[in-house]
């Protein structure tokens, strides 16, 4: 079943049971803690904040969704991307539990025929917040579970709440055993490759205090009106609808994978270093077209940075098999294609999007060759000289003068067995910012004010690399 009609059923099963379909929101969250949207309730938090009246007592939605926090996942483990769709449905003090199990359980057993997802119900296992015993009744008796297949999970696993006093409620989630083949028995408690999460159900019914339920302190209160949120991974249901070892090789993704196959020459599945690759390539390919088709443009900061990141990866992945032409552009094309239909505004934009991503490779490429020679010099310099920590000063050079994101060159020291000293790198970028914010007063007064970059000298003590303070790094 491709994607495309993935997303399609669970929105025509929730509007068939009276939700109003919203249109996803976009990647830049307005909510000032989060960079960028990261689950689908994050439209919806001002009604379950009860600071605005819901214009529906239920909606459902597919929506896009950026994890910066599984970067270093993906094309690791088997099911995280950095960009995915999360398909959900939410009660506004409408329907609770027992509805919103009935709900899920219904969609991912009826068959395909009958326009469900068609999963064998034997298969499924789910678990329930620790003291969630109406849960666990709800699930023996909806769905018929049996007790073994219904797992008990402590509040940093199975309590959510918004990391702040406000509402809060235990979790069920929802997972597919995979079978002998992916690992152990034991359910999702004991092998979460081999039981593949692909649903949350969120039970917002506690208001929590200073203290969060996660860590074992009692709730404040119980909500007058509850809620339910539910999260639906999109491509995991897609990796297992499809027959496909992982999300990457899923219907949308997987094309990024041939077309690097093609410009490179090599396959995938050939060599697992490479797959790495290609899977990386195809995950930030798609995220780095979506990053920019909502706005973003790659820069020095903040959504601009992991922009930058994520293109800049996949640049360096690409030279690694062995690809030495500009690829984000033949990339973006692949991306397009596959998410359009989707997306219409990738297509209606990507005039756009193709030149941010082309200029930002141009940049790049021409200082990634001199960059990488000064890596493998310095690491090897480092090696020779029985240390195992690349300088903080090392790292601040290829950061300044050659444009390598400090994850970057994380990932190459940890390649080389090196680690880098990144508190020293810190220290420096500090002194950079002050220093730029002070000849900016200066500017702007005529005067120099130096008490910024004195308090970092005061924190960090001076720092003896000072030899690319006059290059201009704004470009990059
Ligand atoms: P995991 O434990 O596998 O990292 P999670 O518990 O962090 O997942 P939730 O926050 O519960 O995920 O998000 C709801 C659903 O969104 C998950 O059940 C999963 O299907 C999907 N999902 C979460 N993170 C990712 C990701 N990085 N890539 C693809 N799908 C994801
Ligand atoms: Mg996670
Ligand atoms: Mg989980
Ligand atoms: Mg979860």
């Amino acid at each position: 079943m491709q994607t495309h009609e993935i997303r399609r059923r669970f929105l025509d099963h929730f509007e068939r049971h009276g939700h109003t379909v919203v249109p996803s929101a976009s990647l830049l969250s307005d909510d000032p803690t989060v960079l960028f949207t990261i689950a689908g309730m994050a439209p919806f938090k001002p009604y379950f904040l009860g600071e605005a009246p819901p214009p529906f007592p239920r909606a459902t939605s597919v929506q896009k969704c950026v994890r910066t926090l599984d970067i270093d996942n993906v094309g690791h483990t088997t099911r995280h991307n950095t960009f995915f769709q999360m398909a959900g449905n939410f009660s506004f003090g409408d329907y609770f539990k027992d509805r919103a199990i009935e709900l899920a359980w219904e969609l991912i057993t009826k068959s395909q025929e009958d326009g469900g997802y068609g999963f064998d119900p034997e298969r499924i296992w789910v678990t329930v917040y620790q003291d969630d015993d109406e849960a666990f009744e709800l699930w023996r008796r909806i769905a018929g579970l049996p007790e073994e297949r219904i797992q008990r999970r402590g509040g940093e696993d199975n309590y959510w709440d918004m990391g702040v006093p406000g509402p809060g409620g235990p979790c069920s989630e929802i997972y597919y055993d995979r079978g002998p083949a992916h690992g152990a028995e034991g359910g999702p408690v004991a092998d979460e490759d081999r039981y593949l999460e692909i649903w949350n159900l969120v039970f917002m019914q506690d208001i929590r205090g200073e203290q969060s339920p996660k860590y074992g302190h009692p709730p404040i209160g119980v909500l007058p009106k509850k809620n339910i949120d539910t999260g639906l991974g999109v491509e995991r249901v897609a990796f297992l609808l499809q027959g496909v070892d992982n999300v990457y090789e899923t219907d949308l993704v997987r094309p990024v994978i041939s077309k690097a196959e093609q410009l490179s020459g090599r396959r995938y599945g050939a060599d697992e270093g490479d797959d790495v690759r290609f899977r990386v390539i195809a995950d930030h390919a798609r995220s780095g077209v979506m990053l920019v088709g909502d706005g973003v443009t790659p820069g020095n900061e903040a959504r601009g940075y992991v922009l930058r990141r994520l293109l800049r990866r996949i640049v360096r992945a690409s030279r690694l098999l062995g690809i030495d032409q500009p690829v984000l552009p033949a990339f973006a094309e692949v991306v397009r294609d596959a998410m359009g239909p989707s997306y219409p505004e990738l297509v209606r934009d990507f005039d756009r999007i193709v030149s941010v991503v082309r200029t930002e490779e141009e940049t790049f490429l021409t200082t990634l060759t001199s960059g990488s020679r000064i890596f493998d010099l310095a690491a090897a310099e480092t090696k020779a000289a029985g240390r195992g920590v690349l300088s903080g000063d090392k790292a601040f050079q290829l950061h300044d003068t050659y444009g390598f994101p400090i994850d970057l060159t994380l990932e190459m020291a940890a390649e080389q067995g090196l680690t880098v000293d990144e508190t020293g790198f810190r220290a420096l970028m500090a002194e950079q910012r002050a220093r730029a914010k002070a000849d900016a007063a200066a500017r702007k007064t005529g005067r120099g004010d130096v008490s910024a970059y004195r308090a970092v000298l005061e924190q960090h003590g001076p720092t003896e690399f000072l030899g690319y303070t006059d290059l201009e790094s704004s470009s990059r």
